[in-house]
């Protein structure tokens, strides 16, 4: 199919999420040619909103900025090799502490507008059901890949697909919160300083808001989610969810009030909710942690007994999520493509990375490989001592029996001479920077 250039089209890209629109970047900033696919928003995910590339669909934080973070070694990796994401992220970066959280919907419109016209790109906007059966294809349609272009997957990598279910936390309007009740803050910072708002609870509130969540009636789960619902990462756990492991749960997990002080009493609350900002004009915040599979009309009830949110005013409220990946360390190879198969590579959350930096992070090596095979040079394998080699490193090692995403972590490095701690993790971010280097100086 001819570009506006009318140049031969050299690379088809399915998905325009956080992975394939970084991709479709690597590939045009070399001057190849793309067949971009997006199928929304004639067909939807049912968790994505609009029409947009490149949607954040629940928390606006891409993760923590620092340095000495697994997150921040992955920030800082994307944006040496030359990362699109990470260039529009900062560009539309809101205050969130230590995080690196965006305004969603200026971040989205920039990446949609730039990709959308540029010469090198023909956009096709339907839902892709079958794998192109001849040239270079990248798949990163995402954690929600359509039914029919995942039974095609199954049909091409042979193995089963699995599945798990996650949970979004609800977004309110800043203005609805009663700020005499409740009060903006970080952890450990000045009181009344900060970019969080923080709504703080009494032993009494606490106690009944537990009882209520408990209570609550949920959505029914058919039997395949409950049993898929066991998959769950952890980390992702529905608020009633962490309820039922105990009454305290909560205000040891999301609702910690520890580094903070009721500015109306001077002392730490008994428990606290979270609110960080989600957009650049500081008119939405997200409940942090508070992924629910609640009903709707039981979230707004229960969380309005939040002090400070009698009045919230909810403009979207949580829900369950399916997550759909391949068997990568039995069909993937460490350049993310099809073993059986090499003109398909696999980027983004299907290729079983978990999270919005690290789908980026696929795509941009998805990218990078599908164009040196056009430009007849060899795919690269990133080192695995980098975080984004780690990461590839972890999904396409065959040694898991029961493989799940994985995201950006310390845990996934060998230790050095047995470091521990601090030098454990010094160690890996010094190696990571010094291979990353001797990597960029090879491609
Ligand atoms: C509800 C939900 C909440 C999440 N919350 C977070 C979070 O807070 N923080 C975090 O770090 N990660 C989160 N994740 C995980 C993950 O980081 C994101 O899903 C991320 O967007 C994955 O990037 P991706 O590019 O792989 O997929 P996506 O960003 O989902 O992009 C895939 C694209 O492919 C399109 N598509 C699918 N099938 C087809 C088809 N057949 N033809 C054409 N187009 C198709 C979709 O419409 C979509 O636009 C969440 C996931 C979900 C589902």
């Amino acid at each position: 199919m001819p570009t506006r250039k009318n140049k031969k089209i050299e690379v088809t890209v399915i998905g325009a999420g956080l992975a394939g629109t970084e991709a479709v970047y690597q590939l045009i900033r070399r001057q190849i040619t793309v067949r971009f696919c997006e199928m929304r928003p004639k067909k939807s995910t049912g968790a994505h909103t609009g029409a947009l590339f490149a949607e954040l669909v629940c928390s606006n934080s891409v993760g923590s900025n620092l340095p000495d973070r697994a997150s921040g070694l992955l920030k800082e990796e994307m944006r040496l090799l030359g990362s699109y994401f990470m260039d529009v992220a900062y560009k539309y970066r809101v205050p969130a502490g230590n995080a690196l959280a965006v305004d969603r919907g200026a971040f989205a419109r920039e990446i949609t507008r730039y990709l959308k016209g540029h010469m090198l790109i023909d956009f096709v906007n339907e839902e892709i059901t079958e794998i192109p059966e001849e040239g270079l294809v990248i798949v990163a349609s995402g954690p929600l890949t359509s039914p029919s272009l995942l039974k095609s997957l199954e049909k091409l990598v042979g193995a089963k697909h699995l599945e798990f279910f996650d949970a979004i936390a609800p977004l309110v309007a800043a203005e609805s919160v009663d700020m005499s009740i409740a009060f903006k803050g970080d952890r450990y910072g000045e009181a009344g300083k900060g970019d969080y708002i923080n709504c703080p609870m009494d032993r009494e509130e606490y106690l009944a808001f537990v009882d209520a969540l408990l209570k609550a009636e949920r959505i029914e789960l058919s039997e395949l989610e409950k049993s898929e619902r066991k998959k769950f990462f952890s980390a992702c756990q529905p608020v009633e969810i962490i309820a039922e492991s105990g009454v305290d749960s909560l205000r040891f997990g999301p609702m910690k009030p520890v580094g903070f002080a009721d500015p109306r009493t001077g002392k730490r609350p008994y428990a606290l909710v979270q609110l960080r900002q989600d957009n650049l004009l500081g008119s939405l915040y997200n409940l942090v942690g508070f992924q629910t599979n609640l009903k709707h009309a039981e979230q707004q009830r229960v969380f309005r007994m939040i002090p400070g949110m009698k009045n919230a005013e909810f403009v979207r409220l949580g829900q369950m999520h399916r997550n759909s990946y391949i068997n990568s360390p039995e069909v993937l190879t460490p350049t993310l493509q099809l073993k059986k198969e090499p003109r398909i590579f696999f980027a983004g959350q299907i290729s079983g990375v978990e999270g919005y930096t690290e789908s980026a992070a696929t795509g941009l090596i998805a990218g990078l490989n599908a164009s040196r095979l056009i430009q007849g040079k060899e795919p690269v394998v990133m080192p695995p001592q980098t975080m984004i080699g780690g990461l590839i490193n972890y999904i396409t090692f065959s040694g898991h029996k029961d493989f799940h995403p994985m995201n950006a972590n310390f845990g996934i490095f060998e230790s050095e001479d047995g470091a521990k701690g601090d030098l454990r993790k010094e160690l890996i971010i010094r190696a990571a920077r010094r291979k990353l280097r001797e990597f960029y100086d090879q491609i």
